[in-house]
Parts: C-alpha cells; structure tokens; sequence
C-alpha cells in the first residue's frame, strides 16, 4: 500500500464531466489499496474571473479580501469532486486550508506555507476515506484565508505530501510530463522522461508554468517524488523529478523557459560612486519589488554610466514611481523604460561540464537578427533580454541549435 497525493489543474477539472473523469482516476488508484489524497484546483478560468471582478470593483482592494474571493474557486472544486468521489463508490470528504489547517505567512496574495498538521488527514485517509483537498489556500496568522500567488495548488499539493509523508506526487494536468519547452509554442518539443529537480527549479522560475516555483523548492528540500502527467493520457508515463545521479546523460540544455512577464527600466547619466546601486535596489526592496536582471555600462568618462534592471511587468509602473520619488538620492539625469521585452533562457546541468554553452546561444539569435539587451547566467542558466516580438523565434531557433528537436 502507498500514500499518494493526486493533484487536478484547471482544465482537469473544467466542468462536471472532467470532475467525474478526475474522480475515476482516484476511484483506480483506492482500488489498488492505495491512500489518497486528493488536491484541485478551480475550474479553467474561474480564478481569473474572480481575479477580474476584485480588480474591477478597485484596483486597490484589501489583499485579505482579495483571497477570501480568489480561494473561492477551489472550495467549489473540492467539494464537487466529492460530490462525484461518493456517487461512484469512494468514500470522500473535502478539506478547506483552515480545517487541516494549511498554515501560511501573512503575505495574503503570495502567502507561502509554513506548516501543515497532518493528525487530521492522517486519520481519515487510515480509515480509508479520501481526502479532497482544496488547494491554491491556507490560513494566515491573522486567522483569515490567505492563498499562494497563481499556479499555486502545485504548490498545496507537494506540501501535503511532503507532510503526510506521502511515497509519490501526482500532478496531473493538460500536457503529458514536462516538455524541453513550452509545447504550445514548440510544436517540435519533447517530453522528457525524467528532470532534475534543479533543472526543474530553473525552469518553472524562468517562466515554464507547468509547475509554480515554490513547488519546486519544496520537492527539492523533502526529496518528494514528483511526477508530471496528463489527466487525459495517464497511460504516457509523465515526467519524473529525480536527482542529478538519477540522470546517466548530461546534456548542456534540457530544457528553455521564456518569460513575457518582464519590463526594462534604464537609468541614464548616474554618477559612478559607491553608494548608487544601494539608493536605487534599496528603495526597491523597500517596496517589495523583485529585481532580475541588472547590467551597468563601463563608465566611459569614469564620472557618468547607465544602469540598466529589469522587474515583472505588474510591478512596473510602482518601480517607476519609486525610482523617481528617489531621484535627488540617486542623480539620475534621464529614466527610460520599456514594457515590450522578454526573457528566454537556456537550461541544463551539463552546462558546469560543457564550454560553449554560451556561445551557441549568442550565435543563433544573432543569425536571426535578434539583438540581446541584457545577459545573465548561473551555474546552469543563460537568460537574455530580447524584444517580445522575437520570442517565438528565439525560442524555435535554440530549440533546434541544442538538437532538442523531436525526429
Ligand atoms: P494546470 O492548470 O494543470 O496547473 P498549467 O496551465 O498551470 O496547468 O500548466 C500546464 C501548461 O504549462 C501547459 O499547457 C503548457 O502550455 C505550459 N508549459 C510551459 N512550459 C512547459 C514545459 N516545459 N513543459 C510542459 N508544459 C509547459
Ligand atoms: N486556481 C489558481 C490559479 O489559477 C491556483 C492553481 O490553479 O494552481 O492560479
Ligand atoms: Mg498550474
């Protein structure tokens, strides 16, 4: 017998129909003596619905009041799925985050999860009964609901099993495993059979939705197994998450992640003194707002230079006011900024073993004519900075270059 947690995305769980398919995936899995427990998300479109309406009723709601409406669609979900878990024979029950109780930070909108009590689950799924639980929220200090940042019931669901100690993960969603790039875009991508889980880290927080980021960390950290696979074709075999020595053939790139989240903001003619970096990124911090790339020009005059930093693009115009409220700190002369520019990145562990990584990259977007406008890399990461418009393109081109083309 094993504990097995089984996760439904959006599309798994789009309208009635799919909740019974979903639940008949659940009802194979009890029949083979397995302990389940179960995680959804809202139905395709309903979180962004809600999203809307709080947006539209005021731009600048209260975050707590925003997730008491966000995690509305997965309660729905949960309970519907029981609902069809008991019609054919399974005996079932939903769970709030509050009730195991899931307990977050108090950042509502991005809260991150601190603790799960696993007494309750633990019981129920002993006596044999499925837990249905919602997933994308938890509870904040404050005692009010609080739910993840988008994509986040990958996240509820690793965190379960990591916590009821559970021997797979089960992510089931509307693409077969995870993909050397988004098969959307690349028509000619692959699935891989296995991904480490650094890989996987890299690629989910360059943009890769398949699995939200914080997911990614907590199977890392717990060294829970999970697996990637299609709702609608399980029998594939999906997408294992394992460790580097679990992988017999290194390749320089196993994978590309694009991301069109970005935005540019360029500061002109700051002086080249220590202390600038520091009153411009402080301010920044301050205000919570994520910097990614950032590149300063040689000074060429050794008294001016230009800075160049790149932040999502939902955080753009907050940075533009922050900066500019620092302008006397900082003595820019000129800010420019441009919210049409898009990172793609390559990424591969073989990358600490390989030289030339790089330089294939540079080489391929130069031959189709796109210029790169920041640069940066880690240890088994290149990420560029290129026109939007050139995404697609960039994409197709490296994707071919590193030979991941499928035959
Ligand atoms: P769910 O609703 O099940 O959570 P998501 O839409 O969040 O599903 O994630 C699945 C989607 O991720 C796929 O439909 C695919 O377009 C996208 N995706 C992006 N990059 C990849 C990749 N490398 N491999 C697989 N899917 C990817
Ligand atoms: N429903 C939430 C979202 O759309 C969480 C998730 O689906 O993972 O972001
Ligand atoms: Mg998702």
């Amino acid at each position: 017998m094993a504990k097995i947690v089984m996760k439904f995305g959006g599309t798994s769980v789009a309208d009635l129909d799919r909740i019974r398919h979903a639940a008949g995936l659940v009802k194979q899995e009890v029949e083979r003596g397995n302990q389940v427990a179960v995680v959804v998300s809202a139905m395709a479109g309903e979180t962004n619905k809600l999203v809307g309406w709080t947006r539209e009723l005021s731009p600048l709601h209260d975050a707590r009041e925003y997730d008491v409406v966000v995690a509305a669609g997965e309660q729905i979900t949960a309970g519907l799925t029981a609902v069809a878990l008991s019609a054919i024979g399974v005996p079932a029950r939903s769970w709030m985050g509050w009730q195991i109780p899931i307990r977050t930070s108090s950042m509502h909108g991005a809260a991150r999860i601190q603790n799960i009590d696993r007494t309750l689950l633990d019981q129920r799924l002993a006596d044999g009964q499925v837990a249905v639980i919602a997933g994308f929220q938890g509870v904040a200090p404050d005692n009010r609901i609080s739910t993840l940042g988008r994509g986040g019931s990958d996240t509820s669901a690793v965190a379960v099993a990591a916590a009821i100690s559970a021997d797979r993960c089960d992510i089931y969603t509307d693409v077969d495993g995870v993909y050397t790039t988004d098969p959307r875009i690349v028509p000619k991508a692959r699935r891989l059979d296995k991904i480490t889980y650094e890989e996987m880290l890299e690629l989910a927080s360059q943009g890769a939705k398949v699995l939200q980021t914080r997911s990614v960390e907590i199977a890392m950290l717990h060294r829970v197994p999970v697996r990637v696979l299609s709702t609608f074709a399980p029998e594939n075999g999906g997408t294992l998450l394992c460790d580097e020595d679990d992988i017999v053939e290194k390749r320089p790139v196993s994978g590309i992640a694009y991301s069109r989240d970005e935005a540019k903001i360029t500061l002109l003619r700051i002086p080249d003194q220590p202390g600038v970096a520091a009153a411009i990124f402080g301010p920044l911090a301050d205000a919570g707002i994520n910097v990614d790339m950032i590149v300063q020009d040689v000074s060429a005059d050794k008294a001016k230079t230009n800075l160049t930093f790149t932040v999502s693009r939902g955080d753009l115009a907050r940075a533009l006011e922050t900066i500019q409220a620092a302008q006397s700190a900082i003595g820019y002369r000129d800010i420019t900024s441009d919210a049409s520019v898009a990172k793609v990145s390559i990424i591969g562990i073989g990358m600490r073993t390989h030289s030339g990584v790089a330089q294939t990259m540079f080489r391929t977007l130069a031959e189709k004519g796109i210029n790169i406008q920041v640069i940066s890399t880690s240890e088994i990461k290149v990420s560029v900075l290129i026109a939007e418009e050139y995404v697609e393109l960039a994409v197709r081109a490296l994707h071919s270059a590193y030979e991941l083309d499928a035959g």
